[in-house]
């Protein structure tokens, strides 16, 4: 079973590998993360949180977009971005908080599935929102880093974030 690693963990801003080998391995990996993800509730979660430094997401935001299924990213980079939007954010890895965050509206995205082919798209709305969160994770980047310090000394006094993380 895979363990969600949480704030404060320095596996979470570790330097992430790229994914060269497209195997079985992989695939079995890929399918035990949207395992996890389910398990937790959760809408989208990268290999960092748990415990795994690859370059390596899943997403899964069919409950507010039917067409969508679970969907898994590797090796992805964001090559432009447009527009602005803030959303309120939570993450696996941070419990109890939620926080509004400013991030570009649009991305278009390079990144390969788990079979090793490439993939070059545009995506907004809520894809566009998740991805943007994910893809900090495997870059070592929180969500908690992109609010104002005035809200991040508030969680920090309120028990809710550490003092180092
Ligand atoms: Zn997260």
């Amino acid at each position: 079973m895979q363990r969600i690693r949480f704030i404060g963990d320095p596996v979470l801003r570790r330097e992430t590998k790229e994914v060269t080998i497209f195997d079985d391995d992989l695939k079995l990996f890929v399918k035990n993360m949207i395992k996890t993800m389910h398990r937790e509730d959760g809408i989208g979660l990268a290999a960092p949180q748990i415990g795994h430094s690859r370059k390596i997401l899943v997403v899964d935001i069919s409950g507010m977009e039917e067409t969508e299924k679970p969907r898994a990213f590797i090796n992805p980079t964001i090559v432009d971005s447009w527009g602005e939007s803030v959303v309120e954010e939570g993450c696996l890895s941070i419990p109890d908080v939620r926080e509004e965050v400013t991030r570009p509206e649009g991305i278009e995205v390079k990144y390969q599935n788990e079979n090793g082919e490439n993939h070059h798209n545009r995506f907004d709305g809520w894809m566009a929102r998740v991805l943007q969160h994910e893809i900090d994770h495997v870059n070592g980047v929180l969500f908690v880093d992109l609010i104002s310090p005035i809200k991040r000394k508030l969680l920090t006094e309120q028990k809710l974030i550490p003092n180092k993380y």
